[in-house]
């Protein structure tokens, strides 16, 4: 995987076995050129010097986007379940809304983060064990992660992770991560019997899923 550096982005280049060429711009403003094993860099250059209307009216779109979220990206203010609370920081103290207090802070941003992992530990579980329950499902392990890319994974050993920033988005949201990493117990895939599994347990769940788009900012939190 190679890159060009155009205009201040960076341009990766994914080669694979595929038979044609795409760009995708990912929401974080990723650029990625997929082409063929063997596809000439000169023709990459190229297609990029063409598409290069596109790629900045799509980047300019995503920077507005993540304009919106810019007192949670300088912790101005935290999601909780999907509310917004005024964070407060004095010589000691940290306040987030009117719910909670943090004493005793050392560095406000990390001392924030340790007490959403903790938040995130108690509530995250109790919601996987749950949906285990009403799913008739048996994980192994849960683990609490701090992923950039990943909300949760399911691996073959039956081990669920959850990301602990899920804890900032509304519970349907948290409800949705856990079905479908549960649903990963049967199908360890995304085929049409795992969406199947999903829409069983939460008929609604494509709206959710878009929702959560909404949210994938607050992976680069923390
Ligand atoms: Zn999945």
């Amino acid at each position: 995987m190679l890159y060009y550096d155009i205009m201040t982005n960076k341009i990766y280049v994914k080669r694979s076995r595929r038979k044609s060429v795409a760009i995708k711009i990912d929401n974080q403003g990723i650029i990625t050129v997929f082409c063929p094993l063997t596809y000439p860099e000169i023709k990459i250059q190229q297609l990029i010097s063409e598409k290069r209307n596109w790629i900045l009216t799509h980047l300019k779109r995503i920077n507005n986007d993540n304009c919106k979220n810019v007192d949670f990206l300088d912790y101005k203010k935290l999601l909780l379940g999907g509310i917004a609370y005024d964070i407060t920081y004095d010589d000691n103290t940290i306040k987030i809304g009117d719910i909670a207090q943090i004493k005793n802070r050392k560095d406000g941003v990390s001392s924030l983060k340790k007490w959403l992992k903790k938040r995130a530990e108690d509530k995250l579980e109790t919601a996987l064990k749950h949906w285990a329950s009403v799913m008739k499902l048996l994980y192994s392990e849960f683990f609490l992660t701090q992923a950039r890319k990943k909300w949760g994974s399911c691996d073959n050993k039956k081990r669920i992770r959850l990301n602990f920033r899920l804890i900032m988005l509304p519970e349907d949201c948290i409800n949705y991560v856990c079905i479908h990493e549960l649903s990963h117990l049967l199908h360890l895939n995304h085929s049409k019997n795992f969406w199947n599994t999903v829409a069983k347990f939460m008929p609604n769940y494509k709206i959710i899923k878009k929702q959560m788009k909404d949210y994938s900012f607050i992976l680069q939190l923390f």
